[in-house]
């Protein structure tokens, strides 16, 4: 019988709660008793009340709703060691010997840290008297699960992140309310949309919704004049019968050198060089917003489950996985080995190795 704690944490994302209410209901049936830690990693830091253990009914009509109903934070005491350690002390207070963190690629960084210090923190706390030896001898090792919660599709290991589904419906919603006025205006509009580095959102909405020009991070303008090549893509466009223009930005959207693409300048360059009338939305917050769509409830609930049995077959010697699913297969890997490839994207657009960036990219939803 296991103690299992389970927390959301970073930006929130659909599908959380489903997945929160299969780690919580897939442990009960398992003989096991789930904890909730509220409010992500802060709620691990403080211990107290926001750990508490989580009951069958508390997590009751978690499928249908957004957001996460145990709270997310973003914590600063738990990016410093003592902070993390004091997590370690209240986690071994409360008896917990594994932890499912749902969040995005900061989140699981900070699992995969706990995880590698572990062993050190226990020692420490030992040595301090702050554990008994009883203690330090049960908690030798902790077993962290990860699963990605995020709109934005952004880790290496998993073909879809929970949320990013959902986010994408939302966006698509949102640019076909657009579309109808800006064709009966003929006006151009320029949408933004959400991703941070990555730009699954943006590619997928471009395609869904037939944008007629796309700025992503990990495929910059492959010249400096891109816009004049924009320009004659979308007069070309118009040339040729269609009444608006839509142009999809990345939030994350970069020029060949690094320089950030925002919305308002693009609006600029067709305003005056076109002469369009051209207007900017910026989606922010109701991408993340509202019920989960179906394949996030479904994503959620498969990983939730399959996050207890690998709690449950685990060894001292298994690595901390990240549970994803690839090739519509829930799949379990090292953790660490998919923070390690998640961060060689963000390496390779530093670097400006925007072909390699984009190959990352391609194999992680390949591999
Ligand atoms: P997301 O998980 O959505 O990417 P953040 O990047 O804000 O969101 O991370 C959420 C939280 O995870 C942070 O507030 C912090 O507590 C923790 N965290 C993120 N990166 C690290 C890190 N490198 N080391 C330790 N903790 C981290």
């Amino acid at each position: 019988r296991k103690n299992i704690g389970i927390l959301t944490s970073g930006g929130d994302a659909q599908g959380m709660n489903p997945c929160v209410r299969a780690v919580v209901r897939m442990a009960i049936a398992r003989r096991c008793r789930p904890f909730f830690i509220y409010e992500g990693y802060q709620g691990l830091v403080d211990g107290g009340d926001k750990i508490r253990e989580a009951q069958w009914s508390d997590v009751s009509g978690f499928l249908t709703l957004g957001g996460t109903m145990i709270g997310t934070a973003r914590c600063m005491a738990f990016r410093e060691l003592e902070g993390r350690r004091t997590g370690v002390l209240n986690l071994i207070r409360h008896g917990i010997d594994a932890l499912v963190v749902i969040g995005g690629d900061g989140s699981l960084t900070g699992a995969d840290r706990l995880r590698a210090e572990w062993p050190e923190h226990v020692a420490a706390l030992e040595g301090e008297g702050r554990i008994t030896k009883e203690q330090a001898d049960r908690f030798r090792t902790l077993m962290i699960v990860g699963m990605v919660g995020s709109i934005d599709n952004d880790l290496a290991s998993t073909d879809m992140t929970i949320g990013a589904c959902s986010a994408l419906e939302r966006i698509c919603e949102s640019v076909d309310a657009i579309l109808s006025t800006a064709t009966s205006h003929q006006r151009a509009f320029v949408v933004e949309v959400m991703g941070r580095h990555c730009g699954w959102l943006a590619l997928n909405a471009a395609i869904s919704t037939g944008a007629d020009y796309l700025f992503i991070p990990e495929a910059p303008p492959k010249h400096d004049d891109w816009e004049a090549s924009m320009c004659a893509t979308l007069k070309a466009s118009r040339d040729a019968g269609k009444r608006t223009s839509l142009v999809i930005v990345a939030e994350g959207a970069i020029d060949r050198h690094l320089n950030p693409i925002k919305a308002d300048y693009i609006r600029d360059i067709l305003a005056t060089r076109l002469g369009y009338d051209t207007r900017v939305t910026i989606l922010g917050h109701v991408q993340r917003g509202g019920a989960p769509a179906h394949f996030d409830r479904f994503l959620g609930t498969m990983q939730g489950a399959e996050a207890v049995e690998a709690i449950l077959r685990a060894t001292p010697q298994t690595p901390s996985p990240v549970i994803g699913m690839l090739e519509n297969k829930i799949t379990t890997q090292p953790l660490k080995e998919a923070i390690e490839l998640t961060g060689q994207v963000a390496q390779a657009i530093e670097a400006k190795d925007f072909e390699r960036a984009i190959g990352l990219r391609a194999a992680s939803f390949a591999k």
